[in-house]
């Protein structure tokens, strides 16, 4: 057994990952600002900069000493269950990864997919799919270059989805989705029926100053720590970290609707709340990182779906959110639980309720998986798609921009990103099924706007193990048990189908 702190090696990765986030930080920072502040004009030097930061990183992560210093420190070993042996173990794995792809592929992918980008924005604009297929056969030709350079046990595909979850397998995700496919068709089917809330009664001004009061009281009362993040506009949401005690949350608004900057909020501060979780004494290091998309996204699902279209969170806010918007005084509790919580038959995943958003999912996943192995031509792809669509949520595709042309993730050449949302969704509904089994005054307390309770169950069993486990295995330490669908299912059924 080595002592870490005299195994020189293991402390020249550490010095190497605390450089790398700096760096790191200072990418996000500056893809933070050009997504909130930045005039237009400045884009041209702001890809420059952006350009180089990311080709330094490499350069400096993938120099031949450092595979040296991995190797030694695995030559030495770690302590089973020590920070040092999951950040070897992360170390050799991103290693490999950023080593084993020869420089001639990454540049010819890197402007591959600078072009299809340009070329889905004409093609989706068109509906015209015939447009972006050379490109995107490009683009897939290239990722199984890069997937068989990396390697795979059992298909292809893995080697692609690996990429955003760690260890994940796609004989497992088909075997996850197949059993929750036919029951969300089911649960959507009768779901669509469901009388909905009259509009009216929400209708009115929404003022951008008071949703921004209004949204900070709510994401504070969950646990947004303001001395360590801000909120700001964005045209697409996101969150991202600038370092151990800044994150960054943004969101759009409505005037309208004050639905949409509030959960925009409530998803973006769950993702926050993890990044604010993070051990901050490791801050770089793999067991200082949050350890995959999937069990990100369930963080940032936990808190807008489970938490904030709740009765219980009505109960709570409607109140308070009266006072700032008096129109919604005429509204009940239920009423209002009830109209953040609709499901209906739309084209678009991105404004896809919570019953049907998985089938878009299982959609993507099933024709990708189909693409990689071989068995679907890229021309076939509208037509497999628009069948599927009709199968999965009853609704006839007319034009390519409502189907398989909607989504920006494969003209930049993203495969295997898509079932990390539904993961997200599947791990959101065990882990909070866990917490309330395993704490049962979190439920209570959550009836009284108390979320310290439920906060601290996801620091201590989520937040805090940063990327010492792999994800199905962090899940199952937490929950007692890998996630299953039953869960989800659960909570969509009293969700949707009940009263
Ligand atoms: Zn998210």
């Amino acid at each position: 057994m080595s002592d870490s702190a005299e195994n020189p090696d293991y402390q020249k990765l550490l010095a190497l990952s605390h450089e790398l986030a700096l760096l790191q930080d200072t990418e996000a920072l500056l893809n933070w600002d050009q997504e909130t502040q930045m005039p237009r004009d400045g884009v041209a030097w702001r890809a420059e900069q952006l350009a180089w930061l990311g080709g330094e990183m490499h350069r400096r992560f993938t120099r031949d000493e450092v595979g040296g210093w991995i190797a030694a420190c695995e030559d030495v070993g770690s302590e089973e269950g020590s920070d040092e042996e999951a950040n070897v173990r992360e170390w050799r794995h991103a290693y490999d990864r950023a080593t084993k792809l020869p420089s001639a592929l990454v540049e010819e992918f890197e402007k591959t997919r600078a072009i299809a980008k340009s070329a889905w924005a004409e093609a989706r604009k068109a509906s015209d799919f015939s447009a972006f297929a050379p490109h995107l056969e490009k683009l897939i030709d290239l990722s199984r270059q890069r997937a068989e350079n990396w390697g795979y046990e059992d298909c292809l595909y893995d080697a692609l989805i690996d990429d955003f979850e760690r260890g994940a397998k796609s004989a497992n995700l088909k075997k996850l989705f197949g059993g929750l496919r036919p029951e969300l068709v089911a649960i959507a089917g009768e779901a669509f029926e469901r009388e909905p809330v009259d509009p009216a009664k929400l209708a009115g001004e929404y003022p951008e100053a008071k949703q921004q009061a209004f949204n900070r009281e709510v994401a504070e009362a969950i646990g947004f720590d303001f001395d360590a993040g801000r909120i700001d506009t964005a045209v697409h949401p996101f969150c991202t970290g600038l370092g151990p005690r800044d994150t960054r949350l943004t969101t759009r608004y409505d005037e309208s609707d004050f639905r949409s900057s509030l959960y925009g909020v409530l998803h973006e501060a769950g993702h926050g709340l993890y990044d604010q979780g993070l051990r901050g004494d490791c801050h770089g290091q793999p067991v200082g990182r949050a350890v995959s998309l999937g069990v990100h996204e369930s963080q940032s699902r936990l808190w807008e779906n489970h938490v904030g279209r709740s009765r219980a969170f009505w109960d709570r806010w409607l109140p308070r959110a009266a006072e700032y918007f008096p129109q919604l005084a005429g509204l009940t509790p239920e009423e209002m639980c009830r109209a953040c919580n609709q499901a209906e038959r739309s084209f678009i995943r991105v404004e896809a309720d919570e019953v049907t958003y998985d089938l878009h999912i299982m959609l993507r996943f099933e024709i990708e998986s189909a693409v990689f192995a071989g068995d679907l031509a890229i021309a076939d792809i509208p037509g497999e798609w628009n069948q599927r669509f009709e199968d999965f949520l009853g609704l006839k595709v007319e034009k390519d921009s409502d189907g398989c042309l909607q989504d920006i993730h494969w003209s930049l050449g993203i495969f295997g990103y898509f079932p990390t949302y539904s993961l997200g969704n599947l791990n959101a509904s065990h882990l909070y099924a866990a917490a309330l089994a395993q704490q049962p005054e979190i439920e209570s307390q959550l009836g009284e706007g108390d979320y310290s309770g439920l906060l601290g169950w996801m620091r201590e069993k989520i937040h805090q193990p940063g990327s010492r486990f792999l994800p199905t295995e962090l899940v199952a330490r937490a929950a007692g048990s890998p996630a299953t669908p039953d869960a989800h299912l659960a909570h969509l059924r009293s969700r949707y189908l009940a009263s």
